[in-house]
């Protein structure tokens, strides 16, 4: 039999209600609960909670967490080449599961269940998203100019079999960037991922660099360069979009793909500002990703939902991007991309979800949830997570935790003598 637990009395829709799971979906949450929904079920006290959904992260590089911090200050095509990517080099599969239980584990304290991972050894991190309790997007990852010719045969092979899929892990075609995936490569991809019925997530149009070298080598803009390979639909979804043209805001919203914004690793970066109060005009489908936690420097999904607000009525007005909207892009919007039923309280939707403690100083008082959630909360108002209908955090506590800060503080310490 399903496992079923009953919130009980938890905040939600401006009401105190009984909210009942059962097994890895919500079964109630409207409706009043009768006596047989209580039987056999696990009764939470949620006297003091209210249930938010919890963050869908559409765009990381979860085992970079080894490497916050390691370089800073100092724009994208020097961080790269100079330090991250030689450093990135020196990473054992090992290392990669001990980042991304580091990763995990901060997405976790801080309301993230799921992420879309761009990174080596994937393996690795699939691993650790099973034993962790959260989902994960997990990328195949192409780079021509940083693998050998045997290493993306191993990708396609891997791909077209659709190697290590469960419950709560799929994979993704990711070809890294227009700047390290030629054209013919991206067409094969392309194809790849459309015969296998694969999304495709990539960086794009994340520099002025980028996109000026783009028009050099081949005569248009970043999302030109896409829909001329017939990679534009609504599988399709890219991170950054810093700089599209008003033409290519109107052939992305056209095409049905997602943007996946970063602003605070793009503030970080320099690398500029996505236009988000024009993108929402054209009706752009937006969902957001913190980037990874060597140019963010964290994965809160919190601060990245606060600084898209904030940005979006620096850019617009006022009334651009309501507190409701930035969090469906947090959450509703990239679990659409990516094909999970989630990221809503509802019926019949996965049974992920956040316990917020109204007690906490951020939340008092409350006249709208979701103004305090958006705008003024930080993670600390986060008491408990569930994924999947089970809790990954309670009482903010999980299991394993000192352990997973002392391998990374270990393997840190080993990076940085090499
Ligand atoms: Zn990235």
């Amino acid at each position: 039999m399903n496992k079923k637990t009953v919130l009980k009395n938890v905040f939600f829709d401006g009401a105190k209600r009984d909210i009942l799971i059962a097994g890895n979906l919500f079964e109630k949450v409207r409706t009043p609960l009768e006596p047989v929904d209580y039987e056999g079920a696990e009764i939470v006290d949620c006297s003091h909670f209210a249930i938010m959904p919890a963050f869908y992260n559409g765009h990381t590089h979860a085992a970079m967490s080894l490497l916050r911090g390691f370089a800073d200050d100092m724009e994208l095509y020097k961080w790269l080449s100079e330090y991250i990517w030689p450093t990135e080099a020196k990473l054992t599969p090992e290392d990669i599961a001990v980042g991304s239980r580091l990763a995990i584990l901060e997405m976790i304290k801080s309301g993230t269940v799921f992420f879309a991972d761009m990174y080596w050894h994937r393996e690795q991190t699939m691993r650790v998203v099973e034993e962790m309790g959260i989902r994960a997007a997990i990328g195949v990852t192409f780079a021509e100019s940083l693998m050998s010719p045997e290493a993306w045969a191993a990708n396609v092979d891997f791909l077209k079999n659709h190697t290590g899929e469960t419950e709560r892990v799929q994979l993704v075609v990711m070809p890294h960037a227009i700047y390290t995936v030629g054209e013919e490569k991206t067409a094969e991809l392309i194809e790849l991922a459309h015969s296998e019925n694969y999304k495709i997530h990539t960086h794009l149009s994340e520099t002025t660099v980028e996109v000026k070298n783009c028009e050099v080598q081949y005569k248009c803009t970043p999302v030109e360069f896409w829909k001329r390979l017939g990679g534009l639909n609504s599988n399709f979804s890219a991170a950054h979009c810093t700089h599209f043209t008003a033409s290519d805001r109107k052939i992305f919203a056209e095409a049905g793909a997602t943007a996946i914004l970063n602003p605070c690793s793009n503030m970080k970066l320099n690398s500029g500002i996505p236009q988000i109060a024009e993108m929402l005009k054209d009706g752009l489908k937006i969902g957001l990703g913190t980037d990874g936690a060597s140019s963010n420097n964290n994965l809160d999904m919190q601060e990245e939902m606060k600084t898209v607000a904030l940005l979006a009525k620096y850019l617009g007005t006022a009334e651009t991007l309501p507190a409701h909207e930035a969090l469906d892009m947090a959450t509703c919007n990239v679990a659409n991309f990516f094909g999970l039923k989630a990221g809503r309280i509802a019926e019949c939707y996965l049974a992920d979800c956040l316990l917020i403690d109204l007690n906490n100083e951020r939340m008092v008082p409350c006249y709208n949830v979701y103004s305090n959630w958006v705008y003024s909360a930080n993670s600390s108002v986060i008491d408990s997570v569930m994924c999947n209908g089970k809790f990954v955090m309670r009482g903010r506590h999980i299991d394993g935790e000192e352990e997973i800060l002392r391998n990374a503080r270990e393997c840190a310490a080993r990076l940085a003598l090499k």
